[in-house]
């Protein structure tokens, strides 16, 4: 499959709005993952330093500018602030660009070209504060996946219906029962975890995360996923206990991992993987 064609002229304007535009929501992301858990008002009060309440000027509220222009530290309390606020806007920027390029599967022969991209800058940035209220807390909020499942299957009946009534109903039911199979196939991963190990495999939230992903990728790109998500958390978790990080019992997040699976398959879509798995003659 090649990149869509986007309806837009090319040269650097669009990557460079879209890096902007990328960085301002991982900033936002950055406030949501900090304020939902501890359940602030995501819009008021403005944001303000952590650690000595004060409000920031706006230059110092710009995404990635802001972080250089304080060279780290609260210009009042003279703190320092945490690198994490920075490297979350560059990813989240870096992410939205890429979207622009995705070429997810299971959404029917000739899915909308600018709908899919609108689809993968939504899709990254409600992953985006699961993932590090996940790593803060090893917690993935039963709201986030409730809506993000729902706002999944809207994305795919709107990517559906567009190319028929027909195809529409096919997709949105593949994909219901992705979110379904996701959903089960990680309880059940993680009752025989229960009954193997005497603890859960998998976190309560992995299942609904699964249910999510399901939502969004349909069942072939969710299988696929899953595995990504399985074998890079293992791959991790090891690396983890060899070098000693983690303990041999200690439980470790595992919503990194389902949504860097998550955004791989939608990105490539199903058949780079595929093809790693089954070579061809
Ligand atoms: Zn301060």
């Amino acid at each position: 499959m090649t990149a869509p064609a986007l309806p837009w002229p090319g040269s650097w304007v669009l990557p460079v709005v879209v890096l902007l535009l990328g960085a301002s929501v991982g900033s936002f992301v950055n406030v949501v993952a900090w304020r939902l858990p501890r359940e602030d008002s995501l819009l008021w009060p403005g944001s303000h330093c952590p650690r000595c309440g004060t409000s920031l000027a706006w230059f110092e509220n710009l995404p990635l500018l802001g972080w250089l222009v304080l060279r780290g530290r609260c210009r009042h309390c003279h703190q320092p602030i945490a690198l994490r606020y920075p490297l979350v806007e560059f990813l989240c920027a870096g992410l939205w660009v890429a979207m622009l390029a995705a070429t997810p599967g299971g959404f029917g022969a000739s899915p909308d070209p600018l709908g899919l991209v609108l689809s993968g800058w939504l899709l990254v940035s409600w992953l985006f504060p699961l993932v590090l209220i996940d790593l803060d807390l090893l917690w993935l909020p039963e709201p986030l996946c409730r809506w993000g499942l729902l706002l999944g299957l809207v994305v795919t009946g709107l990517l559906g219906f567009a190319q028929g009534v027909s195809e529409g109903r096919a997709l949105l039911l593949a994909h219901l029962i992705a979110a379904a199979l996701g959903l089960l196939g990680c309880e059940a991963v993680s009752a025989l975890g229960q009954r193997c190990l005497g603890r859960p495999a998998l976190g309560l939230g992995d299942a609904k995360l699964a249910a999510l992903m399901g939502a969004w990728l349909g069942p072939l790109s969710l299988g696929l996923a899953l595995l990504v998500a399985v074998v890079s958390g293992a791959v991790v978790g090891s690396l983890g206990r060899l070098t000693g990080r983690l303990g041999p019992q200690q439980p470790f997040p595992f919503g990194p991992f389902l949504a860097f699976g998550t955004v791989a398959l939608w990105w490539s879509g199903p058949g780079p993987w595929l093809a790693l798995l089954v070579p061809g003659p």
